[in-house]
């Protein structure tokens, strides 16, 4: 058997003929079919002249048809790079461009839009709609199922995942057969994943999250998976009766709580609620658990590294911390100028190094030689802490550190006394170009509906609980804050819009 991803899952399914996904119109996907119509998919690239090595690139929603294209991309030795299908076709110009791939694959409705992009990057352009069907459907139909699949190497590139863009260009993070399966053991071990498992999947396919986390782990374990579109509160409390996992970001949870279905009783079948891809409030982790007895496990990882850390499946879910680090992987807290690490306790720049860590960003031998040190560990950009029961806490990252008359402020810090006050819905603070401190530290608040909450009414109670150089200089009122697809607060949007705020 090859370290090809596809062979070695396919090695580990013990009953061809159990449920792997099923969807709300009623599709229901064997082990067997997955495996059959990954053939056919295989097939059909191939004929559609894609070779080993080459990259398949999908911006399509989600749907059985785009796993199976997934799966049928590893399984013909090519690499699968799916693409949010909120990017426009200025951003997929960049992307298909960037990558080259030899074959894009487009919703119809986008086909007129992109085809001059895939043209441009000498692709093949074909379709695949939500509901599975297209031009590439149709090559699929065409073909057997047959196929040898294509040997590949645990260091061989199984797919390019760019990152999310929070702090800049998205950079194309090229992950190996080897970075996948790894990371899917140790999380199937961590979380203690079996085939009795069925997972309420509601996150996009098209990062990290939902395709390898939800995905890989629920196939490599045999268990089953209901396909949401999209994250929806009454298909949620509808499932949970019959599901044991919710994988989601923080605003999944933030927005289930909202809603009064949320009980002790209606939770009461569930195993594991797993939150990650941005932090989650202390606040919402503590509210969860006392409405419904169930401590959600956060854990933390990236595009570049898939998992790194994760709170204990038994013993303590710490609130506002990401747990130790995942079978395999070394997690280090060191000094951003000198690289040395540091003790316990003090917080620095969080590096990685295992088997997860990717080998690089695709095209940029600069960027990754900057963050990707020669002893194997990788330099995350975020900054956090390891306290002294082994936890690691993520305060923020590196970019959005606030630096003012030369103290370093970590927002993170702030945001959390500023939620906390009456009125206050959320809060990020972020630093403002300033003439005399460099940086001067900005609280942007969305109020509660109905809340008449004036800057005073957020500075005053500050200054009491916070050191002088911490206070924020100005309080900004927005309606909301600008937020990417999965959760993450766009501080960078924050920082342009009221960049002339000291000057
Ligand atoms: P870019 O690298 O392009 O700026 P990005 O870092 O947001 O975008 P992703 O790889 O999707 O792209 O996100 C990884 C980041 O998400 C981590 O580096 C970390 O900052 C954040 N993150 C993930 N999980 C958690 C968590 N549990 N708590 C806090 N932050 C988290
Ligand atoms: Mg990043």
């Amino acid at each position: 058997m090859s370290a090809n991803l596809f062979d070695i899952l396919v090695s580990r399914i013990a009953d061809p003929a159990a449920l792997a996904i099923e969807t709300l119109d009623g599709q229901r996907i064997s082990y067997a079919d997955l495996v059959a119509r990954a053939g056919r998919m295989a097939n059909a690239l191939a004929g559609l002249g894609v070779k080993p090595g080459d990259r398949v690139a999908a911006q399509v929603e989600k749907s059985v048809e785009a796993i199976i294209l997934y799966l049928g991309t590893v399984r013909a030795g090519a690499i699968f790079l799916p693409l949010n299908t909120g990017y426009t076709a200025t951003e997929i110009d960049y992307f298909v461009g960037d990558a080259t791939p030899a074959v894009f694959v487009c919703d119809p409705s986008r086909q007129d839009d992109l085809q001059a992009v895939a043209d441009r990057a000498g692709a093949r352009l074909v379709t695949l709609d939500a509901a599975g069907k297209g031009s590439l459907t149709d090559a699929v139909a065409a073909e057997g199922e047959i196929f040898a699949t294509v040997p590949r190497e645990a260091d061989d590139l199984a797919a390019l995942l760019y990152t999310s863009g929070t702090t800049g260009r998205s950079k194309g993070a090229m992950l190996t057969h080897g970075n996948l399966v790894s990371n899917t053991l140790a999380l199937i071990e961590a979380w203690r994943y079996s085939a009795s498992d069925v997972l309420i999947h509601a996150l996009p396919i098209f990062h990290t999250h939902g395709l390898f986390v939800a995905t890989n782990v629920t196939l490599f374990s045999g268990a089953s998976m209901v396909f949401l579109p999209k994250f929806d509160v009454d298909r949620i409390f509808e499932l949970m009766p019959r599901a044991t996992v919710l994988m989601g970001v923080p605003t999944f949870y933030v927005r289930l709580l909202q809603d009064d279905m949320l009980t002790a009783e209606n939770t009461s079948k569930m195993r594991l609620f797993v939150s990650g891809s941005a932090p989650l409030l202390a606040e919402t982790h503590r509210e969860w658990e006392a409405r419904t007895g169930h401590a959600i496990l956060e854990r933390y990882g990236m595009t570049e590294t898939n998992m790194n850390a994760s709170n204990p499946y038994e013993g303590d879910r710490v609130a506002g911390t990401v747990g130790m680090p995942l079978p395999g992987v070394e997690i280090i807290v060191t000094d951003p100028d000198s690289g040395a690490e540091l003790p316990r306790g003090e917080i620095g720049m969080v590096e990685v190094r295992g088997p997860n860590v990717f080998k690089g960003y695709w095209q940029m031998p600069e960027k990754t030689a900057a963050e990707l040190r020669e002893n194997g560990f990788f330099i995350t950009g975020d900054l956090g802490k390891i306290d002294e029961h082994g936890y690691l806490h993520i305060v923020g990252r590196g970019k959005d550190l606030i630096i003012t008359g030369g103290y370093n402020v970590y927002p993170i810090e702030i945001e959390a006394e500023i939620d906390e006050l009456p009125g206050v819905n959320e809060s990020a603070v972020i630093g403002l170009p300033h003439r005399d401190f460099g940086e001067g530290v900005t609280a942007v608040v969305v109020a509660q509906k109905g809340a008449d909450l004036s800057e005073a009414d957020v500075l005053a109670p500050l200054e009491a609980r916070l050191a002088k150089f911490k206070l924020p200089k100005r309080v900004m009122f927005v309606e909301e804050l600008p937020r990417n697809t999965m959760g993450k607060v766009q501080k960078n949007m924050l920082r342009d819009r009221f960049a002339d705020l000291y000057r």
